[in-house]
């Protein structure tokens, strides 16, 4: 039962890993196709800017609503998850296919949100009986490793 390694590798074919995920969920579009691939290469949560930024660099336009509907859209089939930012403006990342679940850390000094992939929230397994979980999120607030050693030397 136990299945480990099933992510396939990023491939550049004609069937990327993106494009059968949203198959399965519904219409294969090409901004969706783009916002995922952008998530799944990101190792930290991305704002819409950055996600913005990061298709435009890749040459392709992408209207800024249409991306804004695409991550939506992400979300709602529970492809990608938001991470809460800096100013009430959300972060994106895609979900791992095995369910994994991590805490985020909020660095107030740089405003960077990173993942702690070794902190699980233990918020799931503490549930009362009854209740399903659909959704946890721990964000900690504090100070970096770059900011706190920035602070630390001076
Ligand atoms: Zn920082
Ligand atoms: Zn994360």
């Amino acid at each position: 039962m136990a299945s480990s390694s099933l992510q396939p590798p990023p491939a550049s074919g004609a069937t990327s890993a993106a494009q059968t995920t949203i198959a399965a969920h519904g219409r294969v579009t090409r901004t969706r196709v783009a916002v995922l691939e952008c998530l799944l290469a990101s190792h930290q949560p991305l704002n819409h800017d950055q996600i913005a930024a990061d298709l435009a660099a890749s040459g392709e336009h992408h209207d800024r609503v249409t991306v804004y509907r695409a991550l939506d859209w992400l979300v709602d089939r529970g492809i990608a998850t938001r991470v809460p930012g800096k100013d009430r403006a959300w972060k994106f990342e895609a979900v791992r296919h095995d369910g994994h679940r991590h805490a985020h850390f909020h660095c107030d000094a740089c405003g960077r949100v990173l993942c702690l992939e070794t902190i699980e929230p233990a918020i799931a397994v503490a549930l009362p009986a009854g209740y399903r979980l659909d959704q946890a999120e721990l964000v900690l607030h504090g100070a970096c490793p770059a900011c706190n050693d920035g602070r630390a030397a001076r």
